[in-house]
């Protein structure tokens, strides 16, 4: 299906859906040079709509941005507006919750490699149901390990949420479901597993020590990785940051992916070896359904998540 929605936050205001358009010769839609987030709203138990941790994934998008030394024309505080107001001009279409994806990128004007244009700023949103499937979060995904190797730290810039580094990902992911998979796991280029091609990955492995990769790895300081860190702490469970193998995967109890799109999606099989009972194990579930209460609105503790609408 085609995705619309009526308006579109562009450069400062709001257009129609229709005119939410760039000239071809787009610096960033050559080379790459754009940033962007992805965000969910979601409708809270009481009717409402609330964004979920809107302020860290503005402030990540203006750090990636500071990364690319992409000059932003625009406050972070605007940019929270922009999302705000989006979703408030859109209330009915959004009463169900929304993806929001803000980006900015290098604008046309000059070509080549050092040239600076005019950055452009957009904020669209769009109805996204789950990343990885109903199925794949009731149940579970398959997940292969890639042959394609994760950014190293000094050609890629792994603490931005970079365009250009999503060319990575998009062969990663089309790799594993065209060989009939449904998400991509990436190593380091030292072997170590890194994360999936649009989630970071936690793992428990036959002790009950649940484990998730250091940001020392040339993974996203991903938002959800750092919700599931402290809902796991909170619970007075350890979680140890730290790399592993790709066997640990295989001989493990239970395997997560955590992102905004993904939510929290159990991996059940990796390269043809069930994980665990080959079903979502305690752990995962006990996240999962933290998660969800959490953005939902019901759970106090962590109300200051959620920026309502
Ligand atoms: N890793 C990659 C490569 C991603 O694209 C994403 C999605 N933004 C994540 C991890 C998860 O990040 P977050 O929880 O902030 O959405």
């Amino acid at each position: 299906s085609v995705l619309r929605a009526d308006q579109i936050w562009l450069d400062g205001q709001l257009v129609k859906w229709d005119e939410g358009q760039v000239h071809v010769m787009t610096h960033a839609l050559h080379y790459g040079l754009g940033v962007f987030e992805g965000i969910r709203a979601y409708r809270t138990h009481d009717g409402r709509l609330a964004v979920f941790r809107l302020r860290e994934h503005i402030q990540r998008l203006f750090d990636s941005a500071h990364i690319c030394m992409l000059k932003m024309p625009f406050t972070e505080d605007q940019l929270v507006d922009a999302c705000l107001d989006l979703l408030r001009k859109q209330k009915d279409l959004f009463a169900n919750g929304a993806y929001l994806r803000p980006v900015a990128f290098m604008g046309d004007g000059a070509m080549g490699l050092g040239a600076v244009n005019p950055t452009r700023v957009a904020v669209t949103a769009w109805d996204w149901g789950a990343y990885l499937g109903d199925k794949g979060v009731r149940e579970g995904i398959r997940a292969k390990v890639s042959s394609f190797t994760r950014m190293h730290v000094n050609v890629n810039m792994v603490r931005g949420k970079i365009s250009g580094q999503y060319v990575n990902s998009i062969l990663a992911k089309r790799e594993a479901v065209l060989a009939g998979y449904d998400e991509a796991i990436l190593l380091d280029i030292s072997g170590f597993v890194a994360e999936a091609s649009g989630e970071n990955i936690f793992m428990v492995n036959k002790k009950g020590v649940i484990k998730t990769p250091p940001l020392s790895s040339p993974i996203l300081d991903g938002i959800t990785r750092d919700t599931v860190l402290k809902m796991l702490r909170d619970s007075g469970r350890v979680v140890d940051e730290v790399t592993f193998t790709r066997d640990a995967l295989y001989i493990c109890n239970e395997i997560f992916l955590t992102g905004t799109a993904a939510e929290i999606t159990p991996v059940r099989e990796v390269d043809n070896r069930s994980v665990g009972a080959g079903k979502p194990g305690p752990i995962g579930t006990f996240v999962q359904e933290t998660y969800f209460r959490t953005v939902r609105g019901m759970e106090p503790r962590y109300a200051e998540w959620l920026t309502y609408v």
